[in-house]
């Protein structure tokens, strides 16, 4: 497709469209990206990122500064949640690099989306409208219009909704579908670790689990910085939102009677810095489109983070749009491409994740042994989706 001359309009700013965009530029597209907050920026807490994603961060050219803010362990350890028996291990630092050719990092959540806009900003430095929340987009002539809150219209050949779980875009595509509660609820901490005992847990990522409930624990910013994630079954739902804060007690409580270095950690935590967010997710859908509207990342595909691959397939989308553009003679052809070689991956993470919500929660200790022994986590992941290179994979024709 002639690229100069196409005009994409993003809605948007998370890691998804922002890699989209990156794409999209180098590809010589025109884009805009429109996001409904004040500022760019994300939360302060951690993203685990393995080689798939990490292909196309290479080819923004940002591994380098990734890689210089983040952590690379050396294993994830999956242990049980009293004890810490170690029930299997998964290679990660060289053997994940040499094996799939691009590292497994841990990030700063806020590292890794700056990282990415300065470069987006560096392609095109006035890409970003901020104040800018879209509500919908309508065909017009052979071309689309995206319709921001405050009543302005944009123009342009093609509209992307990478605007996160609660899409307006999605909602035009889709219908009315709000997020379903997944019964699971997500505290969220940092430590900065001169608080911890040295060498504390070796600098290993683990995954704990127990009847329930689990935790997955990792380092960040070269180590200064330690990451835990809870996830508990809880009935109550509370408001969506990586803001909530919630009282350090309900935690304590929450972690009671797990191992000593769970205890440690929350121990260790400032009281009045314990966040919880109730995990969404919504149905699948069997089409992302409508016409020049296409949904990508966890407007498209939300899943529960048991797998930590819901921001690496909405960097994989951006990667595979854009080619999927280069690949078409029309809009309309680039969105079947691209929605041909993104549903059935994309499912198999939801439906893996959400799998791996029954295998960390199983009830007992005998169960949780039993199941760990019958599996292999390492070829599990590794053969289909850490292997997968979102630059060179073959596109498939719908
Ligand atoms: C506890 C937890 C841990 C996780 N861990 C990992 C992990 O380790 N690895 C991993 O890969 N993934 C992980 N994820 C998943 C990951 O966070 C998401 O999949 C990812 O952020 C999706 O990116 P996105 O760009 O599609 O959407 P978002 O990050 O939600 O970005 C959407 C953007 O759109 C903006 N927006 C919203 N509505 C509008 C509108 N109407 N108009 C304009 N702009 C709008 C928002 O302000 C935001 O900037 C985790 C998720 C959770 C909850």
């Amino acid at each position: 497709m002639g690229s100069k001359d196409t005009k994409i309009l993003i809605a948007g700013a998370g890691i998804g469209g922002l890699t989209a965009a990156g794409c999209l530029l180098l590809a010589g597209y025109d884009v805009e990206i429109y996001e409904q907050a004040p500022e760019l920026g994300e939360i302060g807490a951690g993203i685990q990122q393995s080689a798939n994603s990490m292909h196309v961060m290479a080819h923004l050219g940002v591994l380098d500064a990734l890689k210089a803010t983040a952590f690379r362990p050396p294993v994830t350890e999956f242990r049980l949640y009293d004890t810490g028996e170690v029930l299997q291990s998964l290679k990660l630092a060289e053997a994940h690099e040499s094996r799939h050719g691009a590292p497994y990092l841990q990030l700063h959540r806020a590292d890794f989306h700056a990282i990415v806009a300065e470069r987006v900003r560096e392609l095109k430095p006035d890409i970003f409208h901020l104040n800018s929340a879209a509500t919908g987009f309508e065909e017009r002539g052979d071309g689309v219009v995206l319709k921001l809150a405050d009543g302005r219209e944009v123009e342009g050949d093609l509209v992307v909704g990478a605007d996160g779980i609660k899409s307006a875009i999605r909602h035009q595509i889709a219908g009315e579908d709000k997020p379903v509660y997944t019964g699971d609820s997500a505290w969220r901490l940092t430590v900065p670790t001169d608080r911890l005992p040295e060498n504390f847990l070796d600098g290993k990522s683990s995954i704990w689990v127990g009847p329930a409930k689990h935790a997955v624990i990792y380092f960040l910013r070269g180590g200064k910085l330690l990451n835990f994630v809870g996830s508990v079954e809880l009935d109550e739902w509370i408001e969506e939102s990586w803001t909530q804060k919630r009282p350090w007690e309900e935690l304590k409580a929450d972690f009671a009677g797990w191992h000593p270095d769970i205890q440690t950690i929350v121990d260790t935590v400032d009281k009045t810095e314990c966040y919880r967010w109730a995990l969404n997710v919504r149905p699948h859908l069997e089409s992302w489109s409508a016409g020049r509207g296409v949904l990508m990342g966890d407007a498209a595909h939300p899943t529960l983070p048991y797998m930590a691959q819901g921001a690496a397939m909405a960097v994989e989308d951006g990667a595979i749009l854009a080619r999927a553009l280069d690949e078409s003679a029309s809009i309309p052809e680039a969105i079947r491409l691209f929605e041909h070689n993104r549903m059935a991956r994309t499912r198999r993470v939801v439906d893996g994740s959400r799998e791996n919500r029954r295998l960390f929660h199983l009830n007992t200790i005998q169960e949780l042994r039993d199941e760990f022994a019958k599996r292999d986590m390492d070829r599990e992941r590794s053969d289909w989706l850490y292997s997968y290179n979102p630059l060179t994979v073959p596109l498939d024709k719908p």
